[in-house]
């Protein structure tokens, strides 16, 4: 008989500034009875809330359940920077041969077909556009090897026909106020949400659809008869079949063991802005930069209900136990100040109010951990830094392959090599903090 049991729960390091923002909300409800279902769904990020979400469009009358351990938004899901991106990530590679071209553009495509789904939520949700905003993104440069990196990504973007527009210092300084940038590159196709807003705001949605339990970890599962039975601290799920959506936590139930790379960020917020540090700092009221070195530092400028703010994003630490620490956060926060002030030397009196850090899950070779596990539970995990629109992706994916046997979405996932083992401990959480300090230290002034 199959059994799995959750070695590890989620533990989440300080509460995620994009939610503690947002006005107090209706709780949802806790598992505490003993329920049946067609389909349970672990894990209510991207991956699992959109699961649930494609699995009700494709058939109303299924019986879905979701059970997030934490509260909705609490977790990574709402945790992150909010830049759902449509363009892979490492576009100015040395080697850019036709067939990169090709997986290039079918990456896109994928990737634009997670923004459209995400795009029919925000209109079924009724986001305002400070939520959801299809507002582009912009790499930008702060120095010489930066400026380099996004010609050389403008001129791959030209390749693929994809519009984008390159900004000078002066241009930048136009828009962000901040004189740190020496040059920027937009492109169109990124969607900026609120992330914690989107999944709250989706969560919601889906419990007048589904059930859809928070506060509620999976404990363990284990095969009974031709389903599964999912055991929750206060309630047992007899279901027909499971999907784990539960990213880097796929591998706290025994799956992927070694293979999955657990990665944190940190982000701090600032405080609202007055009206007089918003005229000190110049610049557009919303605008959204990741770095043109990906180790670098993402910033952001949010304003509207929720106040005019800058977000940082910057750090990163390996931990194969899946959580991080409140020294590691505090350490990570001393940089971000220092960044914050080298980008905003003329905000020298704004304060950060929120500082978190968030995990995400990687494997080395980039390959999802997705498919059937067992017979009727299937996996839509490791998102590779991209789980907003790769996490909708797989989520959509493992729908259809749950109920149409396959699809365009899962043969993309299916198709993908197995990630690949890392070495043993200590040397794996040894050599990837160094080569993270090292990236970091070499990104600079990014
Ligand atoms: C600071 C930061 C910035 C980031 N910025 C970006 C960005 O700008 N763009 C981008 O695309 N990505 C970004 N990411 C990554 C992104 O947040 C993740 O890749 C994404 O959240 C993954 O989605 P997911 O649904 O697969 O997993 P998650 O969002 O991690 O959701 C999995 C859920 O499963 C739950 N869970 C785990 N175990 C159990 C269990 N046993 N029972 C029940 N529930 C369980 C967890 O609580 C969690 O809520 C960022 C991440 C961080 C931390």
């Amino acid at each position: 008989m199959s059994t799995y049991t959750a070695k590890r729960l989620p533990r989440q390091t300080a509460a995620a500034g994009w939610n503690a923002i947002l006005p107090p909300q209706d709780p949802l409800p806790v598992l505490e009875q003993d329920l049946t279902a067609d389909v349970t769904i672990i894990g209510g990020g991207f991956a699992g809330l959109s699961a649930a979400r494609r699995l009700h469009q494709l058939d109303p009358s299924l019986k879905v359940a979701v059970l997030e351990a934490g509260k909705f938004a609490e977790g990574s899901a709402g945790r992150n920077s909010g830049f759902m991106i449509d363009l892979p990530h490492d576009l100015a590679s040395d080697n850019y041969a036709g067939d990169a071209l090709d997986a290039d553009r079918a990456a896109i495509a994928m990737n634009r077909q997670a923004i459209r789904f995400a795009k029919g939520i925000a209109e079924d949700c009724a986001l305002p556009q400070e939520l959801f905003d299809p507002a582009g993104k912009i790499n930008a440069a702060a120095t010489r090897a930066g400026d380099r990196h996004n010609r050389d990504f403008a001129a791959h973007l030209k390749r693929l026909d994809e519009p984008h527009t390159l900004y000078s210092q002066a241009e930048m300084q136009a828009l962000t106020g901040s004189p740190h940038y020496t040059s920027g590159l937009y492109a169109p196709g990124t969607v900026m949400i609120q992330p914690a807003g989107y999944i709250r705001a989706l969560s919601a949605h889906l419990a007048g659809q589904i059930r859809v339990f928070e506060n509620t970890p999976a404990t363990g599962f284990e095969k009974q008869g031709n389903g599964w039975v999912v055991a929750t601290p206060k309630g047992r799920i007899s279901t027909g079949r499971i999907i784990l959506a539960n990213n880097g936590h796929l591998e706290s139930f025994g799956f992927y063991q070694r293979r999955l790379m657990h990665i944190c960020l940190y982000a701090s917020m600032t405080e609202r802005l007055t009206p007089e540090q918003i005229k000190r700092l110049g610049g557009e009221a919303r605008w959204s930069v990741t770095p043109s070195d990906p180790v670098g530092t993402s910033v952001r400028r949010i304003s509207g209900s929720y106040g005019d703010r800058i977000l940082i994003r910057t750090c990163a630490s390996f931990h194969p136990t899946i959580e991080t620490s409140r020294m590691r956060l505090r350490n990570a926060g001393w940089v971000h100040d220092r960044k914050f002030r080298e980008r905003f030397p003329h905000l020298e009196d704004v304060r950060m109010e929120h500082r978190w850090a968030g995990m995400l899950c990687l494997s080395r070779n980039g390959s999802a951990a997705f498919g059937e596990l067992d017979h009727g539970v299937y996996s839509a995990c490791c998102q590779n830094g991209l789980g907003i629109a790769r996490g909708t992706l797989q989520g959509m994916g493992a729908a259809e392959l749950l109920l149409q046997g396959g699809s365009d979405i899962a043969s993309h996932f299916l198709a993908q090599p197995e990630p690949p083992k890392l070495p043993p401990e200590p040397f794996a959480s040894l050599g990837a903090n160094t080569y993270l300090m090292w990236k970091e230290w070499r990104s600079g002034k990014e």
